[in-house]
């Protein structure tokens, strides 16, 4: 495969699905898909997240952000390797990721899109309320309630 040989500083492994394992440095890939243009793309998309560093996030947000930059560069790359972009796919995977903030930032006593303050909560700077993300045992994602602790009457 062309791709594979113009990116000698990068290790890539087979696998049933394409993703870039940052800790590792390694680039897997779906031998079979990369028949298609498409599986093409999704090899050129898990380049450009190696290209870009794309290690760790610390918040929602960034993630989403690191997904849009990584298809930026999947275009650029796409051009070089003259290979036709399917952009609806690509807004379909960045409408899936804004959906995926949406449902985690939208607070849920007054719809405020609100902040994210530590790895898995969030507070709203509306209404005060504060949540926390948690998924089930069907990945179902919650918005669990944190309560607040009624302020203790100040001693004077
Ligand atoms: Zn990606
Ligand atoms: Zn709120």
């Amino acid at each position: 495969m062309e791709i594979l040989t113009q990116y000698p500083q990068y290790e890539f492994v087979q696998s049933d699905e394409f993703l870039f394992d940052a800790a590792d440095d390694i680039i897997y890939y779906s031998e079979p898909d990369l028949d298609h243009e498409q599986g093409q793309i999704a090899l050129l998309h898990e380049v450009s997240h190696a290209e870009l560093n794309h290690f760790d996030y610390s918040s929602d947000l960034e993630l989403v952000v690191m997904e849009c930059r990584a298809w930026q560069r999947t275009r650029e790359l796409a051009k070089v390797h003259e290979l036709s972009i399917d952009e609806v796919y690509i807004s379909d995977c960045l409408a899936g990721y804004s959906t995926w903030l949406e449902d985690r930032a939208t607070c849920p006593d007054c719809q405020n899109f609100s902040l994210q303050t530590s790895d898995d909560t969030y507070h709203c700077f509306r209404c005060c309320t504060r949540w926390r993300i948690t998924t089930d045992a069907l990945d179902r994602l919650h918005q669990e309630k944190i309560t607040t602790q009624k302020h203790s009457p100040s001693r004077g």
